[in-house]
């Protein structure tokens, strides 16, 4: 944690600001510890500042050695007001990302004198990195959906509905310690698995179709994300085909990955795989994203995202391809970068299409 301070210092005189404010629940959690969910930090060249109301002062205190607690009462940016003038502060940087249009021309009129200067992802590029503990915390999410979807694997039968898969993948994989899922899990079976977000619906699984089941839970506050596609009860040759596009397309994409790539040459590398078979139109979206504190976060792998890729950034490679009437098919691992490649933090088989 006070490596991360010292990181966003650093970032001051680029935005040429005084000192920070951070609001969103995400990064308040990354810069200071604090799990709550209502906080505000102020962060200057010396010092950092937690305001928070009654009902989080002895939790703020214990989770955030390396805050002053702040206890705001009535109006918070009279509290706020304060120790910016205590602390000679002129210019803060706010975060753009986070504070809706309101919310920012709100607090620019009430904290006059103090200049309120747009910041956008200033604590986001720190999270792109991701230090031991992180990846950790990752893997073990990760290694949740491995085992959710071994243990969901024999019940991918005929009869059995999309949303009694995901609420049979939930309840495994709270067993296994989550604390919650990630985003609403996809379960998307027969014509339905060509909506790249099809989350599960009250449709049987029947003989012969593809399901895609997209998974992801927070574990020691900490997001995963997963995608396999299986057939259920046998598979056709075109079936087994777009399924080889997808994973060729995949391999392609972890291939490219490597620290000092750049984020659209590894879209390119996968994207291009789909787009030699005539695909390419069926391959909609990204290629893929980062994960993190959020499911989904930078960098992304898209075709315009120039962000150069480093050792420790955990991102996921997902290409799929979706032909409406028919179905899709999508398979998505999480990966981390490494010294040279990457290595993927799942390890559910993915080699060629399951056939329940
Ligand atoms: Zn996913
Ligand atoms: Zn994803």
């Amino acid at each position: 944690m006070n490596n991360r301070l010292e990181k966003i210092r650093k970032l001051f005189s680029k935005y040429r600001i005084d000192a920070l404010l951070v609001s969103s629940t995400v990064n308040c959690k990354y810069l200071s510890g604090f799990t709550g969910t209502s906080a505000t930090l102020v962060i200057d060249p010396y010092e950092a500042f937690l305001l928070t109301d009654f009902r989080y002062i002895e939790q703020a205190k214990d989770q955030c050695p390396q805050f002053h607690i702040i206890e705001v009462s009535g109006e918070a940016h009279l509290s706020l007001s304060r120790l910016l003038a205590d602390r000679g502060i002129r210019k803060l940087g706010s975060e753009s990302d986070y504070l809706t249009y309101n919310q920012f021309t709100t607090l620019r009129d009430k904290l006059v004198p103090v200049k309120l200067i747009p910041v956008k992802g200033a604590v986001q590029s720190l999270r792109k990195v991701k230090d031991s503990d992180e990846i950790s915390a990752i893997k073990q999410s990760m290694d949740i959906l491995d085992s959710a979807l071994n243990n969901i694997i024999s019940q991918l039968k005929p009869g059995i509905t999309e949303r009694e898969i995901a609420l049979n993948l939930e309840f495994f994989a709270r067993k296994q310690g989550a604390t919650g899922n990630a985003f609403d899990f996809i379960v998307a079976s027969g014509p339905r698995s060509a909506l790249p977000h099809g989350t599960a619906s009250p449709r049987a699984l029947q003989h012969g179709e593809l399901v895609t089941i997209d998974l992801g839970v927070i574990y020691g506050g900490y997001a995963s994300d997963m995608t396999r596609t299986f057939a259920v009860g046998q598979c056709s040759e075109k079936q087994k085909l777009i399924y080889n596009i997808v994973l060729e397309a995949l391999l392609a994409g972890m291939a490219a990955i490597r620290p000092g790539v750049e984020a659209k040459g590894v879209d390119h590398a996968a994207r291009s795989v789909i787009e030699s078979y005539g695909y390419g139109s069926s391959f909609g979206h990204g290629t893929g994203h980062g994960v993190g504190l959020e499911v989904h976060e930078d960098p992304r792998l898209s075709k315009k995202s120039d962000t150069v890729l480093e050792k420790g950034m955990v991102v996921t490679v997902e290409p799929g391809i979706y032909l409406p009437g028919w179905g899709g098919v999508r398979i998505e691992d999480t990966v981390v970068v490494e010294e040279r490649g990457c290595r993927a933090l799942c390890g559910f088989p993915k080699d060629s299409l399951i056939c329940t």
